[in-house]
């Protein structure tokens, strides 16, 4: 455990956990994890361990949550009881409830919902281990997870948190920061159309400040992006490979 009273940055501007203040925590990206999932992807964003599978556009259940005008996307972000160090209940809290809404209405307007009425897509968000920062970690693997499905979209969505921690802007806020720091601003963000479509404040910042962590996140999420396009390619090219060579034979 961490006390309250110790620094998280060092005089050097070291984090404890040996990051600069505008450093990443390392990332692993999988693209199509789940055979049984229309489209699945898992990430190790830290020590978060998040799985994403998607179903879908498909049929709406129940029926009567159909739109005649659109497809409905549904989210459900759960936490696995072991992926926090205090037992958390199976039964949806009010946060998961929450964390649920915010990573649809950020991964919604990626989605021509329009094109498919009637249509739901389903995707289920399982935390494996949480450690600060899984909202913008499931929104990366959830667009991923979308993309793996074969539904068009406008953009990938990828996310990524900065804040305050002591006297200083930081980028990425690991679980001890985020408690015990003073500000946390997750967004996520849309980098082809330059859109942010998630943009939240847990703390107070000074408007230099939430300037600087929102300019801090984005280009943390721009660094993401090009993991996510990798992540795809290293799924579909080595796919297409085997095709060409089924077709050469
Ligand atoms: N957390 C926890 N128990 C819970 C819920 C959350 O220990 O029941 C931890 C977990 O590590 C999580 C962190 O608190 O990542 C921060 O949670 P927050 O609500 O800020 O969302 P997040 O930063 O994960 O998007």
């Amino acid at each position: 455990m961490i006390d309250k009273q110790e620094k998280l940055i060092d005089k050097k501007g070291i984090r404890l956990d040996g990051r600069k203040a505008d450093e990443l925590r390392p990332l692993k990206l999988e693209v199509g994890v789940l055979p049984n999932a229309d489209g699945s992807a898992y990430i190790e964003h830290g020590k978060n361990k998040i799985l994403v599978g998607v179903f879908g556009p498909r049929e709406m259940h129940p029926k009567h949550l159909s739109r005649p005008d659109r497809m409905v996307l549904r989210c459900r972000y759960h936490m696995a009881p072991f992926s926090v160090q205090e037992r958390k209940s199976p039964a949806p809290s009010r946060r998961e409830v929450e964390l649920s809404k915010v990573i649809r209405e950020a991964l919604e307007p990626a989605l021509f919902l329009e094109m498919y009425p009637r249509t739901g897509i389903d995707i289920f968000v399982e935390i494996l281990q949480a450690d600060g920062g899984t909202r913008c970690a499931s929104i990366t693997a959830a667009a991923l997870a979308l993309a793996d499905s074969g539904i068009p979209m406008r953009d990938l969505v990828v996310a990524c948190a900065a804040g305050k921690v002591d006297d200083t802007v930081v980028l990425d806020l690991y679980d001890a920061e985020d408690k015990l720091g003073v500000a946390d601003v997750p967004v996520a963000y849309m980098p082809n159309l330059n859109a942010v479509t998630l943009l939240q404040m847990d703390g107070i910042l000074t408007h230099a400040e939430f300037e600087k962590a929102v300019n801090m996140a984005i280009d943390g999420c721009k660094k993401i992006y090009a993991l996510q396009k990798e992540a795809l390619k290293t799924k579909y090219m080595h796919i297409k490979e085997e095709t060409q060579e089924e077709v050469e034979e």
